[in-house]
């Protein structure tokens, strides 16, 4: 890479890494079962938190994080930790342009990448320490990170793409047609999204853990509070999956969609029986039916249930992943995770793919910060790449944002736009005292 990895002398225009500071941050949402699901039935929602300084002088820090859902986040924290020698004292070139480079070196490193390459906690530590970088260049150029994307001439987004390994399927080429093509009603659909928002739907009233009761009303709730889709946890018994089921259809209505989630749950065979068993709730998809790494099995799976859709992609590892899942015909919702991947520059390759495909995105944004983040590349997507919002919405579950400072605001059923500068990434000083594992007051 052109200069991280490299302590640089200080020159003129450029400024240098000088900080790269970690936090384990953990709330604790098992105790109410927020978040619970057939996978993971106690989660404590958790951050991998990374603060990047430099000696700009501009008082200007880039503030960033990876999900986790609490034991070993620590394990997260230190793969952030082992980044921190490529970056500390390195030269931080010309932003954005740079920022390509920046990753390329991350995700490269010639010993680091063994730990993966490009997946799991590697992976998601690239995409804590990008998140702060794109934060750090959002903030420097004043403007909130779905602008800065959507501002920028389609060569300039081609060049901050990572197209490695996916030229049978994308060429920066194809990427430039793609652009160009939504380039022309760019500001008429940036008026339209300040005015209107972009569409959200609820996941917060359907976890697993919550009980019958809980579920109609909140579910109902929804419906008052202006989403026209609810999704709900599945993959417990079955029984139990046609109760909820029935439970959350009387509560919404035939009008309003129901998305089904089973986290991973099932064998391929077993995912076709039991979607097929819920299909008189009439659901829109059914999420995750089996194991993230399954291709094939997905595009059976597709294949067999049939007109329920299928959505997959918050444990998707990559782009590589995500392109023979299009290539497969797996997927009819693509849910792209702004912390599984290794950040914006990847996730500009993820809908770049959808768009060529013309797969929806629908981003994943069950965790902490979750939903902070991918409205930025939702509304950018909106704006810039796909150029519709059209059956596409972003994940909504309505825990935690009080600790952000530029927290996701959702009314009537969208999201409203962010005009803070940066990426939305960062807790407020207080959270991350209080929230610090294992000393911080919420934890001794
Ligand atoms: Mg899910």
């Amino acid at each position: 890479m052109a200069t991280i990895g490299r302590p640089a002398a200080r020159t003129a225009t450029r400024t240098r890494i000088t900080a790269l500071d970690t936090h384990d941050i953990r709330f604790p949402t098992s105790r109410r079962l927020h978040g619970s699901d057939a996978s993971h039935p106690d989660p404590d929602y958790s951050a991998a938190y990374v603060i990047v300084r430099t000696d700009a002088g501009d008082d200007l820090e880039g503030h960033g994080f990876c999900f986790t859902i609490g034991r070993g986040n620590e394990v997260e924290v230190a793969a952030i930790d082992a980044l921190r020698p490529l970056l500390v004292g390195a030269e931080l070139p010309a932003l954005p342009a740079g920022l390509a480079d920046v990753y390329r070196g991350l995700v490269d490193d010639g010993q680091l990448r063994w730990l993966g390459p490009e997946k799991g906690v590697t992976h998601m530590a690239v995409a804590a320490v990008m998140n702060a970088l794109w934060d750090l260049t959002a903030k420097r150029a004043g403007k909130p990170l779905w602008k800065l994307l959507s501002d920028m001439a389609p060569e300039e987004l081609v060049a901050l793409t990572d197209f490695r390994y996916l030229s049978d399927a994308l060429t920066p080429d194809d990427a430039l047609r793609i652009l160009r093509r939504a380039a022309p009603g760019k500001a008429g659909r940036e008026a339209r999204l300040r005015a209107e928002g972009y569409p959200a739907y609820l996941t917060s009233c359907g976890w697993l853990g919550y009980d019958d009761d809980r579920l109609a009303r909140t579910s109902r709730a929804a419906v008052a509070d202006g989403f026209t889709q609810i999704k709900l946890k599945v993959g417990a018994s079955p029984a139990d999956d046609i109760r909820r089921c029935r439970i959350a259809r009387e509560a919404i209505g035939p009008d309003i969609r129901l998305a089904l989630d089973a986290n991973q749950r099932w064998e391929v065979g077993e995912a076709v029986e039991r979607t097929r068993a819920l299909a008189r709730f009439d659901p829109y998809w059914i999420e995750e039916p089996t194991s993230p790494d399954e291709i094939i099995g997905l595009a059976a799976i597709r294949r067999a249930v049939a007109p329920v859709k299928v959505a997959a992609g918050e444990h998707t590892a990559n782009r590589v992943i995500f392109k023979q899942l299009l290539q497969a015909g797996a997927l009819d919702v693509l849910q792209l995770d702004a912390c599984r991947v290794g950040g914006v520059n990847e996730n500009l390759a993820i809908l770049l793919l959808a768009a060529e495909f013309g797969v929806p995105v629908w981003p994943h944004a069950g965790g902490v910060g979750l939903c902070e983040l991918v409205r930025h590349l939702a509304m950018f997507d909106y704006v810039a790449v796909s150029g519709t919002w059209r059956d596409r919405a972003v994940e909504y579950a309505d825990h935690l944002h009080e600790h952000f400072l530029d927290p996701a605001i959702v009314t009537g059923g969208r999201y409203r736009v962010p005009t803070a500068p940066g990426f939305s990434s960062a807790l407020r000083p207080e959270a991350l005292q209080a929230y610090a594992y294992p000393d911080g007051e919420a934890w001794v």
